[in-house]
């Protein structure tokens, strides 16, 4: 993509109300707009890296068998009113509407109700529920929550972005056993997306259904959450539950465990029979014996997951995108001293052999650009890779070569940049 032809520019500010790092660097680099405090679009950039999280996520849940849906975000309040969950006292995140007849509807803030009341169309029998594996069903979804506090850019929006899985079972031991691999799924999205080193399973409530949820956290000063972590052990503890016993019921030692601040970037929760009984999801047995089905849900906030890679992998120049996500891996910069066209020239052709190679990258060929100007716009978009051709470059044999985690660049020929850069699958 020729950067001249991107109809979002790169900015100096941030709107003045905006307070979150994340947010400011986004806006800056023109991967989002802010249209009012927790409601953003996605520009082209932005909306790449979305696509490449939530590509990230689709294989990990396919690959644990996951079947992919979507629902719709209108919701029924007649199956919300059968879990307990239609009322703003128990719901508080509720945003409702309604139809020209004065029928009220709710968007969409989790998808429990309809879920179990479309499976419920379809099990009746153990014939319909699978034995060996499970029933594991997903959609990515924009989900609308009436959030209290959204001062966090796209950390907290009152529009965002979720994966949301759930998952249907015939005994407790099947749900055991699916859930300890959606912990070890879990653990491989974040590393996928650049930060399973400081990435956590946090011990946290489990409310009513059971006795701990876990919960996803990466640490980060900025972040809303508090917990205790065990590095050895890559655990820890959300405060909520934090006190001597549950320390000694994890076999964790409180001397080891440090304080940090966290951002939930995920959590997995045991439902049991809360949804199921309440839509009447059930199955008879071999032995004609009625139960109910057995569940547990699975989120994570794919725009939070963003934002979050954004708030602790930043530096003071700008955003530093790992490879798997980021929109473009090789940013190429022109840098043309007056009107000497061959040093265009160069960089075109290197612009059409990349694309050529299928290497993704976003071509700064602006005119009338300080060599610093375009130096800084490299670094605040925070492309994994930053190549340079210019009179300089080109006298020392090359083009230069930086990734955007290093200080120094180096020169390489175009016959070697290809082999570096070449796409390994
Ligand atoms: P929080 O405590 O941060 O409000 P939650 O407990 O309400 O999160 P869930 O309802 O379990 O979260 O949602 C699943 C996942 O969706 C969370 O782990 C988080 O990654 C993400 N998420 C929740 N609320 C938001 C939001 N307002 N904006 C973006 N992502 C969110
Ligand atoms: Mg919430």
């Amino acid at each position: 993509m020729k950067q001249s032809q991107l109809f979002t520019k790169t900015k100096k500010e941030s709107p003045a109300d905006e307070v979150s790092k994340n947010a400011e660097l986004l806006i800056r680099g023109g991967f989002i707009h802010k249209e009012m405090a927790g409601v953003y679009d996605y520009l082209p950039m932005g909306l790449m890296v979305l696509k490449k999280i939530e590509n990230i996520v689709r294989q990990e849940m396919n690959a644990i068998g996951g079947q992919e849906i979507s629902m719709t975000t209108l919701q029924n309040p007649e199956l919300f009113k059968k879990t307990g969950r239609w009322s703003d006292d128990a719901v508080d995140c509720w945003f409702k509407t309604k139809l020209k007849n004065d029928s009220e509807l709710g968007l969409g803030f989790s998808h429990e109700e309809p879920l179990v009341n479309i499976l419920s169309s379809f099990i009746s029998s153990y014939k319909d529920l699978p034995l060996s594996s499970s029933l594991a069903i997903y959609q990515f979804q924009t989900k609308f929550r009436n959030e209290l506090r959204a001062k966090s850019g796209i950390l907290r929006g009152r529009e965002f972005l979720m994966k949301d899985m759930y998952s249907f079972h015939a005994t407790q031991k099947d749900f055991d056993s699916f859930y300890e691999k959606m912990q070890d799924v879990y653990k491989n999205i974040y590393k996928r997306v650049g930060i399973g080193h400081i990435t956590y399973m946090a011990f946290a409530s489990g409310g009513i259904f059971s006795k701990y949820s876990h919960e996803f956290q990466t640490i980060a000063p900025t972040g809303e959450d508090t917990i205790y972590v065990d590095e050895n052990s890559g655990i820890a503890i959300n405060n909520e539950v934090y006190n001597e016993e549950v320390i000694n019921s994890l076999g964790l030692k409180k001397e080891k465990l440090v304080e940090q601040r966290a951002i939930e970037v995920g959590n997995i929760f045991e439902l049991k029979d809360r949804f199921s009984k309440a839509l009447d999801l059930s199955y008879t047995d071999e032995n004609g014996k009625k139960h109910n089905v057995l569940m547990g849900c699975y989120g994570i906030g794919l725009s939070r997951l963003m934002g979050t890679v954004v708030e602790v992998l930043s530096d003071d120049l700008g955003i530093v995108w790992p490879e798997s996500i980021a929109p473009f891996q090789v940013h190429l910069l022109v840098l043309q001293s007056g009107d000497d066209e061959n040093i265009l020239k160069e960089a075109n052709k290197l612009y059409e052999n990349l694309i050529k190679n299928n290497i993704e990258v976003l071509f700064d060929d602006r005119q009338g650009l300080s060599a610093g100007e375009k130096f800084a716009d490299a670094d605040l978009l925070g492309m994994p890779i930053r190549l340079v051709v210019s009179q300089r470059s080109i006298k020392d044999g090359g083009i230069e070569f930086k990734k955007r985690n290093e200080e120094k660049g180096k020169i390489i020929s175009a016959h070697d940049l290809l082999v570096l850069l070449k796409p390994s699958a």
